[in-house]
């Protein structure tokens, strides 16, 4: 029986420590949005660095910044090695439009585009309307042998992105049942802009595929339209090699008292080379420095360990949170949350919860620190297009942060998404928001949202559009046969 003074004190302790909790959460929002070197580690990772496309040296360079980074702000980190599948990377891209007008239209491969001979490959070049069915219906045996120009709307929001990964998995297929030379796409950028588009098929890709600038593009399109005959001569130099390592790099402070209990929040470290990855993904990666960095200066202990994880291979394949996946299996079952941070500087307006009205719960409760940051809404539907993904079919509970679009549509994946397009305000408010998160599930009790069967997630996939976005990465495939996600 325990004494009334006993009871007392452990009432005392149990009061005490959740106020403590509480306490940390504040102290660590403020300190958030306090003066931090954010915006300085951003400018040395996109400024001095620059573009990290995975596999270069500029990424690898990157992946020993960070891990520098957090070790001198005294937080445990390691670099875990991976094999990404193939290796790819663009020298030079030009292209000679000749026939009823004569110029070099400005032009950019998409990733995993196939090379070109080095003297470079000529064909007729003839439109394809917007890629549909219909369109490659109405062009028949003509499309065998041509470079297929495809028009574009431009590119306004992030469901306009999402149709254009959907449209161009649809159109690379029905390209290649046509036999055609190669296809190049109207950019859905203007002013010149150019951006690196992944090819629908990533690695797996046989095609010949370039972007050309929409104002080039669009005049082809009218001379094409007014029955004019162009040809097309592509010089695509790029670097193509086989499998190689990359690396994750994972940092962790280690729970005081569940530390076998697991808090993943994470950022993707590579970029694409045109411009300096910066909204996509420099300044979350430079997020996830900060939140360790000042956790450590605070002395704050979260209850259950938390991993600050800055992904790799995340454009190309998203390689490498599927690599941690599966190296980290045996710790899935006691992973709490898994948080993905890759919509820019935006601000955050809550989560995607991946079509669980559980987590969905849990990530509005988790919220509930910065009410000064809000309104949030949580918006409970399964994405597939970042490091979320495996976690996903894995089973393991996983939100993405939701941004409003700040610079991110306009500038994605192009020349132009470099530091002066973040918004440095957002993106330390965003970090207070995340810092809430993240503390809540590190030292909330709660009841726990379970890592899904594998009956769970094809239920799930079953019953949203989950499907059809795992189509569009080309991911169903691997799926069906459990080379990717969770075991049958
Ligand atoms: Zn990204």
């Amino acid at each position: 029986m325990l004494s009334i003074k006993r009871l007392l004190t452990i009432l005392f302790v149990v009061l005490a420590s959740q106020l403590f909790a509480q306490d940390d959460v504040v102290r660590l929002t403020s300190a958030m949005l306090g003066p931090t070197p954010i915006a300085e580690d951003l400018h040395e990772l996109c400024d001095k660095i620059g573009g990290r496309v995975t596999g270069t040296e500029p990424n690898e360079k990157a992946v020993e910044w960070a891990v520098k980074k957090f070790q001198e702000v005294g937080v445990d980190v390691k670099k875990e090695a991976f094999q990404m599948p193939s290796f790819w990377n663009e020298t030079s891209a030009r292209a000679e439009i000749s026939g009823e007008i004569s110029f070099s239209p400005k032009i950019v491969s998409r990733a995993f585009s196939i090379p070109t001979p080095k003297e470079g490959i000529e064909g007729e070049l003839i439109s394809v309307g917007y890629g549909s069915e219909e369109d490659f219906k109405k062009l028949g045996e003509k499309a065998k042998g041509k470079f297929v120009l495809v028009q574009t709307n431009v590119l306004e929001d992030l469901s306009g992105l999402f149709g254009e990964y959907d449209n161009a998995a649809k159109i690379e297929t029905r390209a290649e049942i046509a036999k055609v030379k190669g296809v190049v796409y109207m950019s859905s950028r203007e002013k010149k802009l150019l951006f690196r588009h992944l090819a629908a098929k990533a690695y797996n890709n046989k095609l010949l595929l370039a972007v050309m600038a929409r104002d080039d593009a669009t005049r082809c399109q009218r001379v094409l339209d007014r029955n004019g005959k162009l040809n097309i001569k592509l010089n695509l130099d790029l670097q193509t090699g086989g499998s190689y390592t990359s690396h994750n790099v994972i940092a962790e402070i280690r729970g005081s008292e569940k530390p076998d209990e697991i808090v993943v929040v994470g950022a993707h470290l590579d970029s694409w080379g045109l411009g300096t990855g910066a909204n996509d993904n420099g300044c979350n990666v430079s997020m996830m420095i900060d939140l360790a960095r000042q956790m450590k200066k605070l002395g704050i202990q979260p209850k259950r360990t938390i991993r600050f994880a800055l992904w790799n291979g995340e454009e190309q394949c998203i390689c490498g949170s599927q690599a941690y996946t599966q190296q980290h299996e045996a710790e899935l079952d006691k992973h709490r949350i898994a948080i993905s941070i890759d919509i820019g500087s935006g601000n955050i307006t809550g989560y995607l919860s991946g079509g669980r009205p559980e987590v969905a719960t849990l990530a509005e409760n988790s919220l509930r620190a910065v009410p000064g940051l809000g309104p949030f809404t949580i918006a409970d539907v399964p994405i597939v297009g970042t490091d979320n993904y495996d976690f996903m079919v894995q089973g393991v509970p996983n939100l993405i942060g939701a941004h409003e679009n700040y610079n991110y549509c306009s500038n994605y994946h192009s020349e132009s998404d470099t530091y002066d397009k973040v918004n440095l305000n957002n993106l330390k408010a965003n970090a207070a928001i995340v810092a809430s998160t993240i503390m809540y599930f590190a030292n909330e009790d709660y009841e726990p949202a379970k890592r899904q069967s594998r009956a769970q997630i094809q239920e799930l996939i079953d019953g949203s559009n989950l499907k059809d976005q795992m189509k569009a990465f080309h991911f169903l495939k691997p799926w069906d046969e459990g080379t990717r996600g969770r075991k049958p």
